[in-house]
Parts: structure tokens; C-alpha cells; sequence
């Protein structure tokens, strides 16, 4: 493997270099434990938080905005975005609130308070 990335993980955005195969792979680029760490997953196995907006069903053209609670695998995300797209809520819902339960290994949860 010989890869090129920049880290995501804050707005520092080093450009990161990944060579090496399998359990042997060596980050270089990166100003802190965590770029290293980021790489490496990126390059086995990336995830991401989705975040989104599910629509409040009692309360005209109000939509409440949702992430997931953890990173899932990248694979899913298409699955993700379905079942949201297809989710609709009703106010009040606190920030926090399990909107979709247990989704490859996490909850989709409301960011926000609608009162
Ligand atoms: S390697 Fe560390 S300092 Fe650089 S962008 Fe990533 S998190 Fe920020």
C-alpha cells in the first residue's frame, strides 16, 4: 500500500502518508497519535457519523436534525440514509432522543430540541 490522505480529525488537516501491508502499515505526516490511528482505520476499515434530518410529523415543515451516535463502516451509510429518509418523528423530542434504534451497531439520535 502506498496512499495519500488528509487526516480529517481536526482543522489542522495534516497530509498523511500510508505505506506498508496489512498489521504493518506505517503512518507518516501526522502531528499527533490520533492521524496515525485515523489513517490506519481509513485505510482497514473507514467509518463515518452520518448526520441528516428526519421530518416532525405534528409540526408543519419542521424537520429535526440527526447523526449517528458513533461512526459506522462506510459500506452502510447507502442503508443509513434510507431508513432516515424514510423516518418521521414527533415533537416534542429532546436533543439526544433515539430517533432509529441499533443500526450496525449504533443508534440514530436528534441534535436538537424541538419543543
Ligand atoms: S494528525 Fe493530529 S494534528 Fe494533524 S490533523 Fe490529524 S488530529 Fe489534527
Amino acid at each position: 500500500m502506498d496512499r495519500s490522505l488528509i487526516c480529517i480529525i481536526c482543522p489542522r488537516g495534516c497530509a498523511l502518508h500510508v505505506s506498508g501491508e496489512g498489521d504493518a502499515l506505517t503512518v507518516t505526516g501526522n502531528a499527533c497519535p490520533k492521524g496515525g490511528q485515523y489513517a490506519v482505520d481509513e485505510c482497514t476499515h473507514p467509518t463515518r457519523t452520518v448526520t441528516s434530518i428526519v421530518r416532525v410529523a405534528n409540526r408543519e415543515d419542521t424537520m429535526v436534525s440527526v447523526k449517528t451516535a458513533a461512526p459506522i463502516p462506510k459500506e452502510h451509510i447507502f442503508d443509513v440514509m434510507q431508513k432516515i429518509r424514510a423516518a418521521e418523528v414527533n415533537a416534542p423530542i429532546e436533543a439526544g432522543t433515539v430517533i432509529l434504534a441499533d443500526l450496525f451497531g449504533t443508534d440514530v439520535i436528534a441534535t436538537k430540541t424541538i419543543r
